[in-house]
């Protein structure tokens, strides 16, 4: 299963595509693990549902969920993370916080 967030710190995970997978980073701790290509291609398989609106891709709201990150602009402190398609790019920091309230985004995390 791929994670969003970090189970140690509950940060934000962080994706880099690999030749072979993808590593998954925590921003915040140094929790990292590593998806092999098999698993890899089930995520991309789930992705390409995403707009079907499949069974069993409704369950996975939790891409969508609130967020605790206190907005720049106006100080809302929830927050929805927008998934840009990090698994189709060659970027590794297509992951955006966008404020709930006023639409503010913010990139996460810094260039490698
Ligand atoms: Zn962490
Ligand atoms: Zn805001």
């Amino acid at each position: 299963m791929v994670l969003k967030f970090c189970p140690r710190c509950k940060s934000l995970l962080k994706f880099k595509k690999l030749e072979k997978g993808i590593l998954i980073k925590c921003v915040k701790c140094d929790y990292k693990s590593e998806l092999e290509n098999k698993n890899f291609l089930k995520v991309e398989e789930k992705i390409n549902k995403k707009s079907k609106v499949g069974k069993g891709f409704v369950e996975n709201k939790d891409i969508f969920a609130t967020y605790n990150n206190k907005c720049k602009r106006c100080g809302y402190d929830k927050a929805r993370i927008i998934d840009m398609g990090v698994f189709y790019s060659d970027e590794d920091n297509l992951i955006l916080i966008q404020c709930g309230k006023c639409g503010f985004s913010e990139r996460i995390g810094e260039a490698t």
